[in-house]
């Protein structure tokens, strides 16, 4: 797997301090479990973020968290990295919360002719949503901006956009001001999962209407 585009530095320091929301999470986590680069950045990240915790410890993390949190990131990093299951061709992150399954077990929903899409269970309560989206070769998702930071991860086929090819292992890492309008251009379905914190806004009316329809 040749991987183009990783998380930006912000979201590795955030993942590192264990203070990336939790859809946020699951995908830096699946994204960092294909890419041996972003691996060693959440090792270098650890150890900065690790001087940090340990300043504010008295002020605003108890021992308690910074415990579970650099725990918590032990078992990510130490896991064996894209070694599936038998039966999964999920990243580890999701199949932890989905079990063995593959891709083809998901429960899809069928949104619009070539849009398809899965929510993944999360904790209740939490801010960040994490969908699993499925689009049809020729889609081209309506241009948006995000209400908020959105990492999105390529598992099968692949999309471009003003900012590249995206194909499997892939994230797009954008910040709340980047507009893009990506397309899919592989034969096969693309399959990616997106971890978002608000929903996007939707430019055109046209596409406005279609939000609720399409539904991310
Ligand atoms: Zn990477």
């Amino acid at each position: 797997m040749k991987i183009s585009h990783h998380l930006d530095d912000a979201t590795i320091l955030a993942f590192a301090a264990g203070t990336v929301g939790e859809a946020h999470g699951v995908l830096a986590a699946a994204h960092i479990s294909l890419c041996p680069l972003c691996r060693s950045r959440v090792k270098s990240a650890e150890q900065i973020a690790g001087a940090i915790l340990a300043d504010e410890s008295e002020a605003s993390v108890s021992d308690q968290c910074r415990a579970a949190t650099l725990a918590s990131l032990d078992a990510i990093l130490q896991a064996k990295p894209a070694q599936p299951k038998p039966k999964s061709d999920l990243p580890l992150a999701l199949s932890r919360i989905l079990g063995d399954v593959s891709l083809r077990d998901i429960k899809w929903k069928t949104k619009a002719p070539g849009v398809a899409v899965f929510d993944v269970p999360l904790s209740k309560g939490t801010s960040t949503k994490l969908k699993m989206l499925r689009l049809g070769h020729g889609r081209t998702m309506p241009e948006h901006g995000h209400g908020g930071d959105e990492i999105t991860l390529i598992l099968k086929g692949s999309y471009h956009d003003r900012f590249g090819r995206f194909a499997p292992g892939d994230v797009a890492d954008l910040d709340h001001e980047i507009e893009h309008q990506p397309i899919v251009d592989s034969d096969e379905d693309c399959i990616c999962v997106v971890a978002f914190e608000t929903k996007a806004k939707y430019k055109t009316l046209l596409a406005k209407l279609a939000q609720p329809f399409v539904g991310i």
